[in-house]
């Protein structure tokens, strides 16, 4: 019988990087109770783990010391001499009290996912406040202090695991890119907006890796308006013939929601139909699974579309009208619609075409390049 473990706390709400910043944190507490609300934490197999905080032995697996320092300086919210050279300061990733406590569970929340699954007590563990794919040996980035992805990645290939990431957030997973560009030891696909629209400005599609690690990383930009039918199309097409070959031990999800149509800061046109097509497949693929959440800046879409990824990691079907005792305390948090499903919406005529002629030629260099490369 398949186990999974959902891994949260509450002290994530004590953290906030500031009103006027787009990045809430109050939205894993808002899917957290969506979630509850459902039930989808009392299943029989399904057990809540309250995260843990990673030590500075974990952190330094893969950020420089230096940096970590700074972070300890500014963590008590105010400004460190020369900390704009490690990317903190007023605008993306601004220094608020507790932002290294803050990165410490998330990171810590991923570690727990990641043992779990390598000592086989679970097969899919969920931490929706991980998936923090931009931050840099020594430097903040995108929202991201802390790359608990690439953490919990390496603590794993120290015992020998290989592993595949797949990164659907609507930016490129650049952080995670850059840390495994040399080896073969990890295969990371990220299928977002292209660079040339959209933060960081990298992850095209020849960016394919180097030495060792040619063919090991995999780059779908897409073009601004592609939809639901895109979004599926281009995953099927790339990803798992790139994974069945790869083949494995674990695999590591982040579960971005921002390339969805309401979301403000980017140009797709997603909904939750076509983002939950594609975590079913992802399903598929992985029987060990380290599934994290990642960027999503409507919270409400944020909240149904995870609370559906879960649900599909439990293989339960739940209804489609949100349930009321969670309505009456939410409702003006976005969710007028009071249906957990997006409406289906496709982009149409020559927009379409136009977009469906830039994923193929997209699609056909990476076979060209990469699959090719790997063998397939
Ligand atoms: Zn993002």
């Amino acid at each position: 019988m398949k186990k999974r473990a959902f891994i949260y706390t509450d002290e994530f709400s004590r953290f906030d990087y500031g009103p006027t910043h787009p990045f809430k944190i109050f939205r894993l507490k808002l899917t957290y109770e969506l979630i509850k609300a459902y039930g989808l934490l009392s299943l029989p197999n399904t057990q809540y783990v309250e995260a843990r905080k990673a030590e500075d032995k974990e952190i330094l697996i893969f950020h420089d010391e230096e940096y970590l320092e700074i972070l300890k300086a500014a963590d008590v919210g105010l400004e460190v001499p020369g900390s704009y050279h490690y990317g903190l300061g007023p605008g993306d990733n601004p220094i608020f009290g507790g932002l290294l406590e803050w990165s410490r569970l998330v990171t810590g929340a991923t570690l727990q996912a990641a043992d779990m699954i390598d000592s086989g007590v679970v097969d899919t563990a969920l931490n929706i406040a991980g998936g923090l794919h931009h931050a840099m040996a020594s430097k903040a980035s995108g929202f991201c202090y802390l790359n608990d992805i690439v953490i919990a990645i390496k603590k794993l290939l120290e015992r020998g695991r290989r592993i595949a990431y797949i990164d659907i957030d609507a930016h490129h997973g650049d952080g995670v890119q850059e840390a495994f560009y040399k080896t073969d030891k990890v295969l990371t696909i990220s299928i977002h907006e292209t660079g040339m629209m959209l933060f960081p400005g990298t992850g095209f599609e020849n960016e394919i890796g180097e030495g060792e690690g040619e063919g090991y990383s995999v780059n779908i930009p897409m073009p601004p308006f592609s939809d639901d039918e895109l979004l599926v199309f281009a995953f099927n097409e790339v990803v798992p013939p790139l994974v069945k070959k790869c083949n494995p031990d674990i695999i590591f999800t982040q579960l971005g929601v921002d390339g969805f149509l309401s979301d403000p800061l980017t140009h797709l046109s997603y909904t939750n139909n076509g983002y939950t097509e594609v975590v079913k497949r992802i399903k598929e693929l992985s029987p060990k699974w380290v599934a994290l959440g990642g960027g999503g800046y409507d919270i409400a879409n944020v909240a149904k579309a995870w609370t559906l990824a879960w649900a599909i990691m439990n293989e339960v079907e739940i209804p489609d009208e949100i349930p009321e005792e969670f309505l009456s305390k939410y409702l003006r948090e976005g969710f007028f619609s009071r249906k957990l499903r997006d409406e289906l919406y496709f982009e149409k005529g020559m927009r379409k075409e136009r977009l469906k002629e830039e994923v193929n030629r997209v699609i056909e260099i990476i076979k060209e390049k990469v699959f090719k490369k790997v063998g397939i």
